[in-house]
């Protein structure tokens, strides 16, 4: 097994595969502004197994086209979607994100929990900007730093790992540059990264060992994650994922 195989194992039985929640997904989709019953086009880009979809799919009046390039993850959700009679609003597809196959100015919301940092926000926010229609909105949610300077290890440990990691004013004025006004932005609780991600990811460490006998290359896996859990603890007043709600010109 590769890596790439580890990663899908120890995170496909997840509800989620990064840091957020029902309540925050459900706190933008108020944010936004959006008619509940009206009729739109959605797509939820890089949705794992599905966390924000089937929040999505509950609360709008949304045909959702639901992207992640990992089948795997795909697979879930679509037997989560099926599990609460939401099969009908969503249409699952495995597909990169920097291919999408929509036309120009087809999308009423385009939405991106968790995911963007893959292309990098500025690249990923310029290209899907032909999808959406004129006045069409934008969410995504962006690992952002949460003051103007950190302690050294952790600037460091996010510089190596996402060297696009700003502020949330560099943001916005990357979503300004590139033809998009601010509607509305917060940030993640601690709830969203230690209750609804990393507890739960931790729990699952045991019988992801267990199923890989304890090789070498999964105690290696969950070490990196493990590093991971312990920067944030340490140091989560200094970063977390800020939810962007922005509305193309
Ligand atoms: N939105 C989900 C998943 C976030 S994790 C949640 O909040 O739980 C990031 C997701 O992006 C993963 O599911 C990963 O498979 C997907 N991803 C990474 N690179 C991608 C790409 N190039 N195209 C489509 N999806 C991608």
């Amino acid at each position: 097994m590769d890596d790439y195989s580890l990663l899908i194992d120890l995170h496909r039985r997840a509800q989620r595969q990064g840091p957020g929640g029902e309540l925050e997904t459900s706190k933008a989709i108020e944010l936004t502004g959006i008619d509940l019953s009206a009729p739109i086009k959605l797509a939820d880009i890089g949705c794992g197994t599905g966390a924000s979809t089937l929040v999505l799919a509950q609360s709008l009046n949304a045909q959702i086209t639901a992207i992640d390039f990992l089948a795997d993850f795909i697979e879930e959700l679509e037997t989560r979607a099926e599990s609460f009679g939401l099969s009908d609003r969503i249409t699952p597809l495995v597909c990169s994100m920097d291919n999408l196959p929509f036309n120009k100015g087809e999308l009423d919301v385009i939405w991106a929990e968790g995911s963007i940092y893959n292309m990098g926000f500025e690249t990923g926010i310029n290209n899907w900007k032909q999808f959406l229609k004129p006045g069409g909105l934008l969410v995504v949610s962006e690992i952002t730093w949460l003051t103007s300077s950190r302690p050294s290890e952790i600037q460091r440990h996010w510089e190596t790992e996402y060297p696009g990691i700003g502020t949330a004013s560099e943001k916005f004025n990357a979503l300004e540059s590139s033809g998009y006004s601010p509607v509305a932005y917060f940030t993640l609780p601690e709830s969203c990264w230690l209750d609804n991600y990393y507890r739960p990811l931790q729990k699952r460490f045991a019988d992801f060992l267990n199923r890989h006998e304890g090789s070498e290359e999964a105690q290696a896996l969950l070490r990196i994650e493990e590093e991971e859990i312990s920067l944030y603890e340490r140091y989560k007043a200094y970063y977390s994922y800020g939810m962007y709600i922005a509305r193309k010109l």
